[in-house]
């Protein structure tokens, strides 16, 4: 996991002052490092029946359609509003400065279905959150959530109680 690491660039003071920002495109390129993540990310579900694996935007994106792919199974997106084009449910949370929504088609999970919520970064946990909170709205069993990295020191983990929290790197 220490070669994973290798693999992340750390950008300091981006997208403003004070943040480091942990940057996977230099993951992503890196042909042995992306199929581990993708492996990585989806091994720990493999006994379970996983229905839909939904992918935060943006980065979600990019590794929730392999998940579900080395699943069997589907996936959904969460997108920033108004971005999906028929019936949704939205769902509003707190940032450290005003708020932010997310939505999904109401159509894309069925009650009772078993969801993996997959992103990038698990930071203060309320992106996660507020997806746990939408799946669980339309009826869905959150299974787990994957995360490729996840900052520690930020205590996301505590805004998911009971909830099946994977993350492939920790710092
Ligand atoms: P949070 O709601 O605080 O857990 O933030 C999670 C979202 O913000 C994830 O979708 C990440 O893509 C992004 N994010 C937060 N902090 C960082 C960071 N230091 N480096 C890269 N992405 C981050």
């Amino acid at each position: 996991m220490d070669q994973l690491k290798s693999l992340i660039r750390e950008v300091p003071d981006f997208p403003k002052p004070g943040i480091l920002f942990y940057d996977i495109t230099t993951l992503l390129k890196d042909a042995a490092g992306l199929r581990r993540v993708i492996d990585g990310l989806g091994s720990h579900y493999q006994s379970q029946k996983i229905d839909v694996v939904i992918g935060i935007e943006a980065r979600g994106f990019i590794f929730a359609p392999a998940v579900a792919y080395a699943l069997n199974a589907g996936f959904v997106p969460v997108r920033k509003p108004g971005k999906l084009p028929a019936a949704t449910a939205r769902i509003e949370y707190k940032l450290e400065y005003g708020t932010d929504a997310l939505e999904i088609h109401r159509d894309a999970v069925q009650p009772g279905q078993n969801v993996l919520i997959v992103d990038d970064v698990l930071a203060t946990g309320g992106t996660a959150h507020a997806v746990v909170d939408l799946v669980r709205n339309l009826g869905g069993v959150v299974a787990g959530l994957g995360f490729v990295l996840e900052l520690d020191f930020l205590g996301g983990r505590a805004k998911l109680p009971g909830c099946d929290v994977q993350a492939l790197l920790h710092y």
